[in-house]
């Protein structure tokens, strides 16, 4: 029968949301396991707690996938004085490994935040504030021959496609001077004599992850023995990476019904908001978890309302008029992230079973 290793889910959710779209502060990947472990079942949840475990252990899950990692912090005892150390003893007790995936799941367009903006409703998303430093450019010199050759297989590679564009490049014809020496195998060219070759000069753009990936493309179909090629991190913004997202309802809704619609459909007990607008919802901002640092770009991206979670009470003011901010709870808004993760993880793995928590693990209670 066929396995599943520990590390080919990893890498598959490292295809869904690249670790190096985590923020700075965050500590995603594999927390706790061997990955050459076989995967008997997985687990997904939103928080990793003991409570998770046990269930893990009775539904005989060997990997639990989580949104929140458990360990955040630094951890410098594991002596089980805290729900954290407990969690993670128990985990390790019971060859459980656990992997987070966390902020890098919300940077991603197809993460977090549009799974909330699918139960609102909303069209025409985009990232509310994109990423900087995510995009790669691959500068590389190709005799002319080999030119459509190597751009192909950039392009199969991911490079190259921007926003609704694709095989995108730069390309100008040039002269290219070497002199192959010692026991140099040259494509082109004799030992010790200098070349001059006519070559392309091939400039394309890509997301960071991709880079080993494009680089292996590269050399596997280059014609030197030595590529010249260069990398050059971008400043640029990344559309599709970056914090929260923005959309429109279909048709605008007066505030009251909206919010009661999202009482509904984000299944919350409790929505705490700001002071209403003249005009009616259609812009949604949207920020999975503790997102009052977006609102300043909700503002500027003109959102009629701003949902999210964990506003203080001074937070609440810097609404000042110009949006209408709804606090609906961090478990509420990231609850169906669950969902998320079990259908790519379903559809992805047949030689095992994907299941999700059915342990409440919201530690807020309404009365
Ligand atoms: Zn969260």
């Amino acid at each position: 029968m066929a396995t599943t290793t520990i590390k080919e889910v990893v890498d598959f959710l490292e295809t869904i949301a690249p670790s190096v779209y985590q923020e700075s502060y965050d500590n995603c990947g594999l927390l706790t396991g061997n990955q050459k472990d076989i995967v008997q079942r997985i687990l997904v949840t939103l928080d990793c707690t003991e409570a998770i475990i046990d269930e893990a252990i009775a539904k005989r899950c060997n990997l639990v996938v989580a949104h929140h990692p458990i360990i955040f912090g630094g951890l410098k005892k594991l002596t089980g004085q805290n729900y954290v150390e407990r969690t993670i003893i128990k985990a390790i007790k019971n060859d459980i490994a656990i992997f987070a995936i966390h902020t890098n799941l919300d940077n991603v367009l197809q993460g977090v935040n549009k799974k909330i903006a699918e139960k609102i409703g909303l069209t025409n998303l985009r990232v509310l504030a994109p990423k900087k430093g995510t995009l790669m450019k691959l500068t590389t010199f190709v005799p002319l021959e080999a030119k459509e050759k190597v751009l192909q297989a950039l392009h199969a590679a991911g490079a190259g496609s921007i926003g609704n564009y694709k095989n995108c490049s730069f390309q100008l014809v040039g002269e290219g001077t070497f002199q192959p020496t010692g026991n140099a195998n040259p494509a082109l060219g004799k030992i010790g004599r200098q070349e001059t070759v006519q070559e392309v000069r091939i400039e394309v753009l890509f997301a960071t992850p991709n880079k080993s990936h494009l680089i292996a493309a590269l050399k596997k179909v280059h014609p030197y023995e030595e590529v010249a090629y260069y990398l050059h991190q971008l400043e640029n913004e990344n559309p599709e990476v970056g914090s929260g997202i923005i959309g429109e309802l279909e048709k605008p809704m007066e505030l009251l019904p909206f919010l009661t619609s999202l009482k509904t459909n984000m299944n919350t007990a409790c929505i705490r908001y700001t002071q209403p607008l003249p005009l009616p919802i259609k812009r949604v901002a949207i920020c999975g978890g503790s997102g009052s640092f977006l609102l300043p770009q909700a503002i500027a991206a003109k959102a009629d309302v701003f949902v999210s979670a964990d506003f203080k009470y001074h937070e609440f003011f810097n609404a000042d008029g110009k949006i209408v901010v709804a606090d609906i709870g961090h478990f509420e808004s990231e609850q169906f992230t669950k969902d998320l993760l079990s259908v790519v993880l379903t559809e992805k793995f047949t030689t095992f079973a994907t299941t999700f928590s059915t342990t409440n693990t919201n530690p807020i209670s309404y009365l």
